[in-house]
């Protein structure tokens, strides 16, 4: 797609617009160690599928990719198992929030989506099962994605997660009673905890979701020669299930509003992919009721209204 306007002139406009909007959100405390993080802070970077790459703000700083981290782990899952993934995941919208246990009652125990907290949880088992190391195989996937290999967790982040997981824990059990969990519960948070954990950039966000742009294959920039990490096909299905399920109980709206395949995290971070044209990764630590992040839903919103990125 060409545009006639300057996309840095355009990323730093947008900043400077989402500087009115500090205040209008809260940073995550469920978690300890997020409450620590500064709230007024706010980064955007956009990487093309021809290579090139521009940001604002705080677009290397590095934060905890949180909810992020189950696109990722979605994917890996997806490649391992195919379709006999959705005998224990639906595919629809929950319309409720991300660490909600209602649906898995009367739904017996399958949770409605991957991207919630109960369906990610259940795609973490099924990654458990295969990885004795399942941090070891998914920062190597992430690290080879975004040419990053310094990405780690963060130990610290992880533990404070892991020592107040009492609500994922109790999810887990629920859904063991089911039938649907293989592995004890413990060690499948052990897992999850540090997935979430997980400490990248804007910068490093777009390089990693890269293969949803384009067709399902990396853009190795060090190489010059991509992966074709996931089929085109699977590719343009996880954009679906990003652009229905990937910001919890606002996907309605922030379909409305942005129109682009996103997944949100309540470190802050929103990823969006412009299929066909590029990724997006926004980053402001203070977030709305539900979860998202306050300026970075905006800074999505502007984008869309200024590129005309939006193929619906
Ligand atoms: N680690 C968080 C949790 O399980 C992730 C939630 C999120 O980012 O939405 O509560």
């Amino acid at each position: 797609m060409t545009f006639s306007l300057n996309l840095q002139d355009t990323l730093d406009q947008i900043a400077h617009e989402a500087d009115a909007l500090y205040g209008q959100g809260k940073v995550a405390s469920y978690i300890p160690a997020l409450a620590q993080v500064a709230p007024r802070q706010f980064g955007m970077a956009v990487a093309m599928t021809d290579g090139t790459c521009v940001k604002t703000g705080s677009a290397d700083t590095a934060f905890s990719i949180q909810s992020i981290s189950k696109l990722f782990t979605f994917v890996l899952a997806l490649k391992l198992v195919g379709d006999d993934l959705w005998k224990r995941l639906g595919r629809e919208p929950s319309g409720a929030a991300f660490n909600s246990m209602v649906q898995l009652e009367s739904e017996k125990g399958i949770p409605r989506n991957p991207f919630i907290n109960a369906g990610a949880l259940v795609v973490t088992d099924i990654l458990t099962t295969r990885y004795a190391h399942l941090d070891i195989a998914l920062l190597g996937a992430l690290r080879r994605l975004s040419d990053a290999p310094e990405l780690n967790w963060d130990a610290q982040t992880a533990k404070s997660e892991r020592d107040t997981a009492h609500r994922n824990m109790a999810m887990a059990y629920f859904m063991k009673s089911y039938g649907n969990f293989v592995n004890p519960p413990e060690l499948v948070l052990d897992n999850y905890c540090r997935q979430c954990a997980i400490e990248m950039s804007c910068t490093q966000l777009t390089q990693a979701t890269m293969f949803l742009a384009n067709n399902g294959q990396d853009i190795d920039r060090l190489a010059h020669a991509g992966e074709q990490f996931l089929s085109a096909d699977a590719a343009r299905r996880v954009n679906a299930l990003l652009l229905t399920c990937g910001a919890y109980d606002a996907a309605g709206d922030l379909a409305y509003r942005i129109g682009l395949p996103v997944k949100t995290g309540v470190g802050g971070g929103i990823v969006a992919i412009v299929p066909g044209v590029g990724t997006v990764a926004v980053w402001g630590p203070e977030l709305d009721a539900k979860g998202n992040s306050v300026l970075g839903v905006f800074a999505l919103e502007r984008l869309v209204q200024l590129t005309g990125w939006n193929h619906l």
